[in-house]
């Protein structure tokens, strides 16, 4: 199994390279040059399976043997065993025919925990192996952050500096991040807002002479190791509801559309899928793309759904990589244009997105509403990136009979506001965090500038 990019300039990588590397160097994304099958009967013995023997057997052909058997099922045992609930990912069925999965049990009750426990273990393997230490540099608004710290608090080879704009995160978000306080995380608040942060980072990873030689590591969502994790949830809960023996359709809250990707991705193994519905809220780029052909960016819209608040979709090129046949110049060109004016997909392509995608956008006030209504026929108090999902499901799916699993991306106590706002009291953080607000917390406050970011990792690094 090998590697190739997305615009078909840059050299094909092993597993190992392409979890180290990050973004292309033709500047698209990796995807594997070809999708492992999951057969029949392959599906059928997975009845029963704990959650981590059947992540095991999903992620095998893409690890390709680059980490023996038995080493990488006990980084993936370790990985999910820093879960609350005992199969990791729950199902709890709504109604008749709709399912919540729940993937918010993990340390900082977000989605992106299920591949970020596994990213850091994958990381500190590599590095481990090849004698290396590596930095891992980010920026965060939010969730991406402490799901990235925890998923590296305890890697020997890994030390890791996340950017969050000063004073402009809440206060849970931050103590997620502050209040780890091993000796190889550092929180860094800028004075100034995201968008700082976020072009400091870039401006280290373009040029990292800085660091003379350590390597640079990006964990966020183009990595292709967090697809490959991701993968494994449709792939369990599907065999749960009945797979390979029926068909589910999935519906998923989408922002830069890592999560659904690597449901399509799972649908292209086998794993029978009658449709995808992507959820976005009022930052719709997703949805006037699928049901206008409107490619084009707008304005960043700020949302009581924020880790949704996104102009432009990373991962969606991977899907279109495949929409153009894997036409890696294709996809070139159609990018190169968006990044000038307002675009659109040919008429093929587009076609063939539909025949397996649906959407749906949901604004502020229908997210409160929803919030409200799937209270009163549920008894859930569902987040706000989950509740733009529930909508959306039941707007846009293409039939009663087919069970549709809505993907629970997040705790409805680490959104707080969104769900006062829609009337109730608020939810208490689950007891693991419940002495969060009084735990000590340690960050270092730095002036928006990037020499002075650069000195403090230089200096802090082991
Ligand atoms: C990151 C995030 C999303 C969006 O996921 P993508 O993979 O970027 O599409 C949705 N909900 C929550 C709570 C998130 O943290």
């Amino acid at each position: 199994m090998r590697y190739i990019s997305t615009r078909g300039q840059a050299p094909a990588l092993s597993f190992e390279e392409v979890v180290l590397t990050g973004m292309a160097s033709d500047g698209g994304l990796y995807v594997p040059e070809t999708i492992p099958a999951l057969g029949h009967d392959d599906l059928v013995a997975m009845a029963g399976l704990s959650y981590a023997e059947i992540a095991f057997r999903v992620m095998k052909p893409y690890v390709n043997g680059e980490i023996d058997d038995a080493t990488f099922r006990g980084i993936v045992e370790e990985a999910y065993a820093t879960f609350s609930h005992d199969a990791v990912v729950p199902l709890n069925q709504l109604d008749a025919n709709h399912f919540l999965l729940e993937l918010f049990h993990g340390p900082t009750l977000a989605f992106k925990d299920v591949a970020l426990q596994l990213l850091g273990r994958i990381l500190d393997h590599f590095l481990k192996k090849r004698g290396e230490r590596a930095v891992i540099m980010g920026a965060t608004s939010g969730d991406t952050g402490s799901a990235a710290i925890e998923g590296c608090r305890h890697c020997d080879n890994l030390d890791i500096f996340i950017l969050h704009p000063y004073q402009r995160v809440s206060e849970v978000q931050r103590r997620q991040m502050t209040t780890v306080l091993a000796d190889n995380v550092f929180n860094v608040a800028i004075e100034g807002n995201f968008d700082d942060a976020q072009a400091m980072v870039k401006a280290s990873f373009a040029d990292q002479s800085f660091l003379d030689g350590t390597r640079l590591v990006a964990v966020n969502s183009i990595n292709w190791a967090r697809i490959m994790a991701q993968v494994v949830y449709y792939v369990a809960s599907a065999v749960a509801l009945g797979a390979p023996h029926r068909a589910v359709s999935f519906c998923v809250p989408s922002a830069n559309f890592g999560n659904v990707f690597a449901g399509y991705i799972a649908k292209r193994m086998g794993l029978p899928v009658k449709q995808f519905i992507i959820a976005t809220n009022a930052n719709d780029i997703l949805h006037r793309t699928l049901s206008d052909n409107d490619f084009s960016r707008q304005e960043l819209k700020a949302t009581l759904a924020p880790s949704m608040d996104i102009v432009v979709s990373s991962n969606f090129e991977r899907l279109l990589f495949e929409a153009y046949g894997r036409d890696g110049a294709a996809v070139k060109a159609l990018l190169e244009r968006f990044q000038a004016e307002p675009t659109a997909l040919a008429d093929a392509p587009l076609a063939r997105l539909r025949e397996s995608f649906a959407s749906h956008s949901v604004d502020d006030a229908t997210i409160l509403e929803v919030i409200r209504e799937a209270h009163h026929r549920t008894q859930e108090i569902l987040d706000p990136h989950t509740a733009t999902g529930y909508r959306a499901a039941e707007r846009a799916r293409a039939d009663a009979e087919t069970p549709v699993i809505t993907l629970a991306t997040a705790h409805p106590a680490k959104f707080a506001e969104a769900v006062v706002k829609a009337g109730f009291p608020g939810v208490p953080l689950p007891p693991h965090m419940d002495d969060l607000l009084e735990r000590e917390e340690r960050y270092t406050v730095l002036p928006a500038e990037l020499s002075a970011v650069q000195r403090f990792v230089v200096e802090n690094r082991r």
